[in-house]
């Protein structure tokens, strides 16, 4: 009835109403979090398929939260996102992740590292500045550096994004088009990209031993970046069969769960060390 319908709505409402006063309340709480040390960068490796060796890593946030606990990337970075605190946030990764690689190499371990820019970010000069600085105060050079930047933030807008990412190509840094298979890109501007790398999303990826439109999506795109003379990374490697196929494939390197969790830093450095394979 009516009467019925009207309360279902504003019992709507109020989860609503208290979903964004969360989200408000949290995005305050974000701002504080990287001087309160609630900040952490884990480390997930990219298994070389060929060598067997562990030759990257992917640099992960995490958010210890003093009252809600353990809180995913996923439910904060879409807010930061919406504000500046997106630009902090990724320094302070990007920081850690160049203190981080300084002391694997001095270990004697030659690994390179990527962070996660966002759309927002991308096309940022503040940014640009901002990161040309961190390399110039680290003793990392910027060839252990990779960049991730997700298909669909080089589509927002095309152009400025070409410019930003020939501008990090120039400093040295080499560019992971990320997510790949979600977005709509075109093969004619997929050349146009000045990419050094491809990362098959993992919903493509997860099912590919036993999917054949899936199997025939990462066949494919694996030619298709050796044709552009790209490396291939496949993300979300969960089983042995996965890893088979994507070895049967030819696909460079892999990086999932099968392979090893996302690690905090001595645990990665541990990891490389005694790697002999899966
Ligand atoms: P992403 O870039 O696609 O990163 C991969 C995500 O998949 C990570 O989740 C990783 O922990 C998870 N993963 C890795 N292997 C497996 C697997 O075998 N199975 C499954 N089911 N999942 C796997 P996480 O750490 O929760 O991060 C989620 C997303 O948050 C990331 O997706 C990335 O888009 C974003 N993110 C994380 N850290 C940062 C950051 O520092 N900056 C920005 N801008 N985004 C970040
Ligand atoms: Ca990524
Ligand atoms: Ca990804
Ligand atoms: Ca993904």
């Amino acid at each position: 009835t009516a009467l019925a319908n009207d309360k279902v709505w504003h019992m709507h409402e109020a989860a609503e109403q208290d979903l964004l006063e969360q989200q408000v309340s949290l995005m305050g709480e974000l701002a504080n979090a990287i001087e309160n040390h609630q900040l952490e960068v884990q480390y997930q490796p990219k298994l070389d398929l060929k060598t067997n060796r562990i030759t990257s890593v992917e640099a992960l946030v995490r958010w210890h939260h003093p009252t809600r606990g353990y809180l995913s990337p996923d439910s904060f970075i879409p807010l930061a996102e919406k504000s500046d605190h997106i630009a902090d946030m990724t320094l302070f990764v990007l920081q850690r992740t160049l203190r981080d690689l300084s002391q694997w190499h001095a270990a004697g371990t030659e690994v390179k590292a990527a962070v996660n820019i966002s759309a927002r970010l991308l096309t940022s000069q503040v940014f640009f500045e901002a990161v040309r600085a961190a390399l110039a105060e680290s003793e990392t050079s910027a060839s252990h550096l990779i960049f991730e930047v997700t298909e669909s933030a080089t589509m927002a807008d095309p152009s400025a994004a070409l410019r930003a990412l020939e501008g990090y190509r120039q400093m040295g840094i080499t560019i992971s088009l990320d997510d790949y298979g979600t977005g709509q890109s075109t093969l004619t501007y997929l050349k146009t990209l000045p990419i050094g790398e491809l990362k098959i999303d993992r919903s493509f990826v997860e099912n590919a031993h036993e999917d054949s439109s899936d199997a025939l999506l990462v066949r494919s795109t694996v030619h298709l970046a050796h044709a552009l003379g790209l490396q291939v990374v496949a993300e979300g490697i969960e089983t042995k069969e996965c890893l088979d196929f994507l070895r049967e494939v030819g696909c460079d390197l892999a990086q999932g769960y099968h392979v090893s969790r996302p690690l905090p830093a001595p645990d990665l450095l541990a990891l490389c060390q005694r790697y002999t394979g899966v």
